[in-house]
């Protein structure tokens, strides 16, 4: 019995790991494209750029660790056909290997500006290790970085170069920072940050033109023009699904999957951020957050073993700025009212819906409150807004 995990990131290391712990006797092949042993990314937009070499967090194994497991690991592989009548994988250079269960880990990669200019060497993304390197390689004092995306891994790279001495500007169509994932209330606070900082924000600013220079590159965008030595593109992640694509499986901004994994193909799966997983409510959701690419292949591992464990998880993700940790609890969309309780510096932002019941929360530099928010949150009681806010009240007293 031999099980292919195509991809070698989080999620795929995750499922060899846990699919060796359920089933002793099983061949494990993991194949990556990058050439580094799987690690975490969260850190690439945080420590690796603020000069931290082996941060905490990101290489979760020592290669021998996968040999112990008795996982084979090949690297530098990339694959580049499932052929699903002969159950087999064939890979860029030309070896093709069988399979009897398949499982899809490829994430995403950096969605790409689509202007003429985007191919220059000094507009950068950043997804991967060897990006991370390359980036931090460039940031030094003076240096002036335009970033275009206000999101989590934008605003992380433009707090991370301004304390590194750079000039900063935040090029951002919208109208706010953030706003795929906290409420207003909370971007405004880390919009004040960042402008303490000294960075620019430039907000409804669309980006519509790259003028390499020998110099300079010049950006042209619906708000005038911008000056920069280099520009960092942040403007999210497509999933890399074009091999499932090709194989027929049912893909839709990923690749559909139930609960537990399972795609259009019985014996193929998907995990971690390539999947859009099937939730209890019907919908498909794709979730680009470390949480999933840890927890999901849990299921992934079980139903690779004939046994059903459905993932259902609050979603749960965080982003750290300038010292701050922000964590960011359930839902953050239309239609709730944000109440904020402040406690020596330590904020919870809650997000109400009409029936005053908790969806949602954000967190600032107050991590302890996730265990009992999550339990409100999953409880589905209305608390009220004045117990919510009353300092003298616990958040833990009310789960
Ligand atoms: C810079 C950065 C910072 C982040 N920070 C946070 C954070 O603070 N908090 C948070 O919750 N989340 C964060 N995330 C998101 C989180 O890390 C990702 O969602 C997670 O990495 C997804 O894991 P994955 O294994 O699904 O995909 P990946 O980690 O992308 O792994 C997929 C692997 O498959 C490989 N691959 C793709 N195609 C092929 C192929 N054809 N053949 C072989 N290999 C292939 C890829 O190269 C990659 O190595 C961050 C992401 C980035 C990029």
């Amino acid at each position: 019995m031999r099980t292919v995990i195509i991809g070698a990131g989080q999620a795929g290391r995750r499922t060899a790991e846990l699919l060796r712990g359920l089933d002793a006797g099983r061949e494990i092949l993991l194949l990556g494209d990058e050439n580094e042993p799987p690690y975490d990314r969260p850190p690439l937009s945080k420590e690796i750029l603020l000069g931290e070499e082996q941060p905490r967090g990101l290489m979760q194994r020592e290669a021998a660790a996968y040999g112990e497991q008795r996982i084979d690991l090949w690297l530098g592989r990339r694959v580049a056909r499932i052929d699903v009548p002969a159950a087999r994988v064939e890979t860029s250079g030309g070896e093709s290997i069988p399979y009897d269960s398949l499982v899809i880990a490829t994430g995403a990669r950096a969605r790409v500006l689509p202007l003429a200019g985007a191919d220059d060497p000094r507009v950068l993304s950043l997804r991967s290790m060897a990006d991370a390197r390359a980036l931090r390689a460039r940031l030094r004092p003076g240096l002036r970085l335009a970033v275009a995306g206000a999101g989590l891994i934008g605003l992380e790279v433009a707090a991370a170069a301004v304390q590194l001495g750079c000039t900063v500007t935040v090029l951002e169509m919208g109208d706010r920072a953030m706003a795929r994932c906290v409420p207003p209330l909370i971007a405004a606070r880390i919009e004040a940050w960042h402008r303490e900082a000294g960075v620019a924000l430039e907000f409804a600013c669309r980006l519509t033109a790259i003028r390499p220079g020998p110099d300079t590159l010049r950006l042209i965008t619906s708000r005038g023009e911008v000056e920069a030595d280099l520009l960092l593109v942040a403007i999210g992640a497509v999933p890399n699904a074009e091999l499932a694509i090709e194989a027929g499986l049912a893909v839709e901004d990923g690749i559909l999957a139930d609960a537990c994994g399972r795609t259009s193909q019985a014996e193929i799966f998907a995990a971690g951020e390539v999947a859009r997983i099937r939730q209890s409510c019907g919908r498909h959701l794709r979730f680009e957050t470390w949480q999933v690419a840890q927890h999901q292949p849990v299921a992934v591992a079980n139903a690779l073993c004939g046994a059903d464990k459905p993932y259902a998880e609050l979603p749960w993700h965080w982003t750290d700025q300038y010292g701050h940790n922000v964590q960011i609890l359930g839902a953050h969309g239309e239609g709730l009212e944000w109440i904020e309780r402040e406690e020596g510096g330590r904020l919870a932002c809650l997000g109400l819906d009409a029936e005053g019941r908790v969806q949602g929360a954000v967190l600032i530099d107050n991590g302890r409150e996730a265990t009992p928010l999550r339990r409100i949150i999953a409880a589905g009681k209305p608390l009220g807004r004045d117990r919510l806010l009353d300092p003298s009240v616990a958040l833990r007293q009310l789960c």
